[in-house]
């Protein structure tokens, strides 16, 4: 039987299990979805094509999608497929003031635009001064540079690829998301129902590591009522060692354990097992590297011929990550420890009855 957009909403999107990355609403060909406070709404006529249901990220298992992105059926269990790991930190003032950590992202897109590799970047902005996450296609390196920095509410990245490539006509494009992202990104590649209208303009996948995201409202009351700091002042958004850190354009800086934030954490972050985003080209976070420099995974061939361009980047420091501490074995660890939570917590669901879908089910029991 196949599913359709009735399916979604009753084994995603009712129990919370919704990671809003926008892949159902950009691969309805009807225009029958909308977001709706960050979450998908029917608002016109389902065909029953049934696209939005295997374009979700939570509706089906990955492992046969790590076989196609990385081309080898035995990755590391614990962070997936990969073949050289870097530190890296932009010496380019202008990104250092915007970027999150070493500004490897930015730099690396910014450098393959300028060279041509790429011929746009879906990047994510937020709307005005509110820090609500929204995608946007960057064509100038000055485009990108705006976007640098880490939101961390999702980002439906999935429409920005979609106005890529229907109103910018991006045929070279490079995507940058968080691992739930990234799958969408990729079943639309790969998947068995493949979207080869927005997946075949994907030329590059930068993926994030990622341990948790926070619903947007929530986020902000939080940061409102407990730390007194209206979110139109936040400058910069940080989790570092375990603390949430708030710093504030007129220059104070808060923080919190990131547990006091627990309420406010996505229902699907609880379950996701990646954090490493093992279905990248290129996988990039903090951990692992010193502060201030960002871990580099290259994964996947393109992922290795990008690197190898935007290495050239004179204004970008690349080291070893075996040379630096704490290194991969931090990485790894992090990965293994929300994997082990994540089954745990499947687990306990399926005892007290809370409907979850069949593949997260038998994950839960490997
Ligand atoms: C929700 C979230 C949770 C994260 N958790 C961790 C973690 O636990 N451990 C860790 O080591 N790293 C984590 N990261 C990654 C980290 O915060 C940095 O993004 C990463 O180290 C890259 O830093 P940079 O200086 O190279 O990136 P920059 O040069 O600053 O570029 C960051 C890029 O990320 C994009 N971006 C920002 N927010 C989002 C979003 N919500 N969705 C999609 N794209 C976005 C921007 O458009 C930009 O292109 C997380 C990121 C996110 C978005
Ligand atoms: S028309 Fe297709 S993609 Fe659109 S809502 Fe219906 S099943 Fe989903
Ligand atoms: S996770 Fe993405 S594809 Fe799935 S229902 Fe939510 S927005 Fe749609
Ligand atoms: S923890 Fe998983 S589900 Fe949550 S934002 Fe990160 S990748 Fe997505």
């Amino acid at each position: 039987m196949n599913k359709i957009f009735g399916h979604l909403y009753k084994e995603v999107i009712k129990p919370g299990l919704c990671t809003g990355c926008g892949a159902c609403i950009a691969s309805c060909q009807f225009n029958a979805l909308n977001l709706a406070s960050c979450e998908p709404k029917l608002v016109g006529k389902c065909e029953d094509c049934n696209l939005c249901y295997y374009e979700c990220p939570q509706t089906g298992d990955s492992a046969k999608l790590v076989e196609y992105v990385s081309g080898q059926a035995s990755p590391d269990p614990d962070i997936g497929v990969y073949g050289k790991a870097f530190s890296v930190k932009t010496k380019d003032p202008k990104i250092r003031k915007k970027c999150q950590d070493g500004g490897a992202v930015t730099s690396m897109l910014t450098w393959l635009l300028k060279k041509d590799f790429i011929d746009g970047a879906v990047v994510t902005g937020f709307e005005g001064e509110s820090w609500k996450p929204k995608p946007k296609v960057a064509l100038t390196p000055d485009e990108i540079t705006q976007c640098a920095g880490t939101k961390y509410t999702p980002s439906p990245i999935l429409l920005g690829l979609r106005d890529a490539v229907d109103l910018y006509l991006k045929k070279r494009v490079a995507i940058v998301g968080t691992p739930c992202q990234i799958n969408a990104v990729r079943r639309m590649q790969f998947g068995d129902r493949a979207f080869h209208h927005l997946a075949d303009s994907v030329k590059l996948v930068i993926g994030l590591f990622c341990m948790e995201s926070f619903y947007y409202e929530k986020l902000k009351n939080f940061v409102k009522r407990k730390l007194k700091i209206p979110i139109e002042n936040v400058s910069k958004f940080d989790i570092k060692k375990g603390n949430f850190v708030v710093y504030s354009k007129q220059g104070s800086k808060r923080e919190v354990d990131v547990k006091a934030l627990k309420n406010c954490v996505n229902t699907s972050c609880s379950v996701c097992l990646d954090f490493a985003c093992e279905l990248a080209d290129i996988s990039v976070g903090a951990v692992g590297s010193p502060l201030g420099r960002s871990t580099v995974l290259v994964r996947t061939k393109v992922g290795a011929e990008a690197f190898k361009v935007a290495r050239n980047n004179p204004k970008l420091g690349v080291k070893s990550l075996n040379s630096v501490k704490p290194g991969i074995g931090l990485v790894k660890r992090l990965s293994r420890r929300k994997k082990n939570s994540a089954k745990k917590l499947l687990k306990r669901w399926g005892k007290y009855g809370k409907p979850i879908p069949h593949w997260m089910k038998e994950k839960s029991e490997s």
